[in-house]
């Protein structure tokens, strides 16, 4: 071979990294593991192997996680999590750092670790995973230091269980563990039952870095070990994984009180521009589906480019797949590893081979025997496809062409996904109108799989709820700390003895799509007041008048679009129109419930000046990531919310359910209180005469279980929130299992409306969600 013929070729020879410091590790535990509970590795029980895919060698055997084992490891972790939560957010903080300092010093002993459990390459663990993981608890340290000051008036949730799948075992344990701790929970974490080992050495690194026994157990096993974490006495449910495990943890969950985030599949879309600088957009592709096998979930794993570059873009990759270098994980010059276990490359191969309809490009580049999967592509499939539409999880990239911007969006839109999506072309002003239409929570400019501890990540739709990194992450581990008062319900007048109900013309209809409209049963009740004076006759709403009002909020979308200082001046407007028939409403609220109204009517006009002000001022952000690039969080309204309005207060209740609904850009479906319904009726003349647009705002009355399981099972609304009694809350989370809605539930404890609890913050933060849009920039 001439020196030529090296350049030409340009190959190189295999670089393996050394196996031995982590198989000596795995020694040093005789290669079998028990739970680590308590601080304490327990003794193996009954076991299961967990093998290297790359070569089908058995690294160590784990134990299976029982239900009394979670039991055991939720006991140590409730009575550890008190002390460490009264520890000072600096202690914390110390505690954090030094986990942050113990994974760079062993960085690559985990690095390896983690190859060998998953056969993902080692670029990828080494450069990627474990430096993250680091910055996580960096990140995290800094949060537990702010934390007190910063957000004062939260307490943590207690004892979090935590479920992470296969594909990322590390870096997701880190992005469930460190925001927990900082926020003064203990945890109990199941690994994925392919992946269990950087889990247990973590554990044992956290004991040098001095997190106080229980606060962190590990507790190993397959899926039933999950489900047994699942109905354990937990305060929170963190779970990344599949959709379909997702949705049945939303069942189990249901009702029980407990908080609960998701972060599930995708079928995230690349989309490429004619304008789009190509080669960068191939090599793009390498990181967003072939890199980790496509086993990532927010890969970008449906391929779209503008028609008159497509023949040239697919050149460009066909032959890009073909040089791609496919083998064994440790070897530093390997672009794609192994897939996960047999049953996933089976299972991808299947998917495959069920496909007749497009074209196939399989990768010519040499793929070894075994746990392995050929780079492949497949263009021209219709919309509808079961490739187009499900998640592969493997190195398949489904592809097809758009003519304009808006098809693009619409194609991309076409999912019942929303985790992540990329956009290319150099056209700023494209991107820039892109970003906010792609359903996703997380976008990429030009890049793909950016992710920092700084930033925010998640999804919309069927891709989960709740946010990782940032202080939104934060969050969704702390709760405010509030004395619980039970819920009193309220129960509507009494009829008076001999009620005459003849003869009455008023009967409340409904107001949807800014037009009063008749219950679909055609029943109304009467409702009386105070002193037994019929007040009038409500409607008796059912399925059907949801399914109206919910067609007239979508039908209003254009409301998001309405700028900011636009939805002030509603605002401001709705209150001036109350107030102008103060007198009145105090009137009405006096004949409801005998007491005197006019407090209540002042504080609706006055939280309604709050979400007037509150429209132009919550604000994105530029997160400080550690690259050249803007992580943008925009605020974004949910979509379509559905409210069970709270009885306790008819007049304030609607208007603190509604005005940060509208005040976000949300439309909504708004049921109001059962015992006085005809307010909503009151509050329908008053929106009809302040410029709000028709279907931004509807009233539904009627039973509350029924209309609460109406709004939870419908797939269009994106949010319900109740305020309605106990059995509501359950219901609602369980039925909203169906597209896996964020929900917002009061499990049956009251709030002051009246005071500091009836507005601001929390009710913002639930009327917005967060988009991440990356924006990488200058010469790298
Ligand atoms: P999976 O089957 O849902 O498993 C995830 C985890 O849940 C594993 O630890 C699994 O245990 C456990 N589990 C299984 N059944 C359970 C049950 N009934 N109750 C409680 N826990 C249960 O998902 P996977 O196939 O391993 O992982 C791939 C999926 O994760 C993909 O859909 C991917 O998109 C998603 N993912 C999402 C994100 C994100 O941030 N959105 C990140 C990474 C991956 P076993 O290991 O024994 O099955
Ligand atoms: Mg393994």
């Amino acid at each position: 071979m001439t020196i030529r013929d090296i350049f030409d070729a340009m190959s190189y020879g295999p670089a393996t990294e050394s196996a031995a410091e982590a198989m000596a590790w795995l020694d040093t535990h005789g290669r079998r593991f028990g739970h680590f509970i308590d601080g304490a590795f327990t003794q193996p029980g009954e076991s299961f192997a967990t093998m290297n895919p790359a070569t089908g060698e058995t690294l160590a055997e784990v134990t299976q996680g029982s239900a009394d084992d979670v039991a055991r490891a939720v006991a140590a972790a409730r009575k550890a999590q008190a002390p460490w939560a009264a520890q000072s957010g600096h202690q914390r903080a110390r505690v954090l750092y030094a986990l942050a300092r113990l994974m760079q010093k062993h960085a690559r002993l985990f690095a390896v670790l983690e190859t060998l459990d998953t056969g993902k390459p080692i670029r990828e663990s080494r450069d990627i995973d474990v430096p993250l993981v680091a910055r996580h608890f960096y990140y995290h340290a800094g949060l537990a230091q702010l934390m007190d000051a910063e957000r004062p008036g939260m307490e943590a949730l207690g004892v979090c269980g935590q479920i992470v799948p296969w594909n990322f075992p590390l870096l997701m344990l880190a992005w469930k563990v460190a925001p927990a701790l900082a926020a003064g929970n203990a945890v109990v974490l199941k690994p994925a039952e392919y992946t269990p080992l950087t889990a247990l050495l973590f554990a044992e690194i956290s004991r040098e870095a001095g997190v106080p026994k229980g606060v962190i157990n590990i507790v190993t096993g397959d899926g039933e070990t999950g489900a047994a974490l699942v109905v354990a006495k937990v305060d929170k449910i963190a779970f990344t994984g599949s959709t379909e495990v997702g949705r049945k943890i939303r069942e189990e969950t249901a009702g029980r009180g407990i908080a609960l985030t998701l972060e599930l599949g995708g079928k995230s879309p690349y989309i490429v521009f004619d304008d789009a600088d190509l080669d960068s957009a191939v090599e793009g592709l390498v990181d967003a589906i072939w890199f980790n096998g496509g086993q990532v979930c927010c890969a970008g794993s449906r391929l779209l480019v503008q028609e008159g570059v497509a023949a040239r873009f697919h050149t460009k990759l066909r032959a890009r797949m073909d040089t791609l270098r496919v083998g064994d994980p440790l070897d530093k010059c390997i672009d794609m590893g192994a897939i996960a276990g047999p049953v996933q490359r089976d299972r991808i191969a299947a998917m495959v081979a069920a496909n007749a309809e497009g074209d196939t490009h399989v990768a010519a580049c040499a793929v070894p025997e075994g746990c392995f999967y050929p780079p492949t592509l497949i263009a021209g499939l219709s919309p509808s496809n079961p490739l187009m539409q499900q998640e592969v999880f493997g190195p398949v990239l489904v592809s097809s062409t758009f003519r304009t911007p808006g098809e693009a969006t619409e194609m991309a839109n076409n999912s019942r996904y929303g985790l992540a999506a990329s956009v290319w072309t150099e056209n700023v002003n494209l991107a820039l109108d892109m970003a906010p239409k792609l359903a996703a929570g997380v976008v990429w400019i030009n890049g793909t799989n950016m992710f920092d501890a700084a930033a925010g990540f998640g999804g919309v739709r069927e891709s989960g709820f709740g946010r990782e990194g940032g202080w939104e992450g934060l969050m969704a581990y702390l709760r405010p700390a509030r004395t619980p008062r039970a819920l009193k319900p309220v129960a509507p007048n009494p009829a008076p003895a001999s009620a005459k109900v003849e003869g009455i013309d008023r009967t409340a209809k409904f107001y949807i799509g800014g037009k009063q409209a008749r219950p679909d049963s055609g029943y109304s009740t009467p409702v009386w007041g105070a002193k037994g004076r019929l007040l009038g006759h409500v409607g008796t709403g059912s399925r059907k008048d949801i399914r109206n009002a919910v067609e007239a909020a979508r039908g209003a979308r254009g409301w998001a679009k309405t700028t900011a200082h636009n939805r002030t001046q509603v605002l401001y407007y709705i209150a001036e129109n109350l107030s102008a028939r103060a007198v009145e409403f105090a009137a009405r609220l006096k004949a409801m419930t005998g007491k005197a109204g006019e407090a209540e009517v002042e504080a609706a006009i006055s939280r309604l000046f709050t979400y007037a002000a509150w429209a132009d001022k919550v604000e994105g952000a530029a997160k400080p990531v550690p690259m050249k690039a803007l992580a943008l969080a925009l605020r974004e309204p949910v979509g379509v919310i559905g409210a069970l309005c709270p009885d306790e207060a008819p007049l304030l209740g609607l208007v603190s359910a509604m005005a940060p609904a509208i005040a976000m850009g949300n439309a909504c479906v708004l049921v109001p209180s059962c015992a006085h319904p005809l307010m909503a009726a009151d509050l329908a003349q008053v929106l009809d005469t302040s410029d709000l647009p028709g279907g931004v705002v509807n009233f539904v009355a009627g039973p509350a279980a029924d209309l609460a399981a109406a709004l939870a099972g419908h797939m269009d609304v994106d949010a319900v929130w109740s305020f309605s009694s106990a059995d509501i809350s359950g219901l609602v989370e369980r039925l909203s299992a169906g597209n896996l809605k964020r929900t917002w539930v009061n499990d049956g404890r009251a709030r002051d409306w009246f005071g500091a609890e009836g507005e601001g913050r929390e009710f913002l933060a639930q009327a917005v969600e967060v988009k991440t849009v990356w924006v990488p920039y200058g010469e790298g």
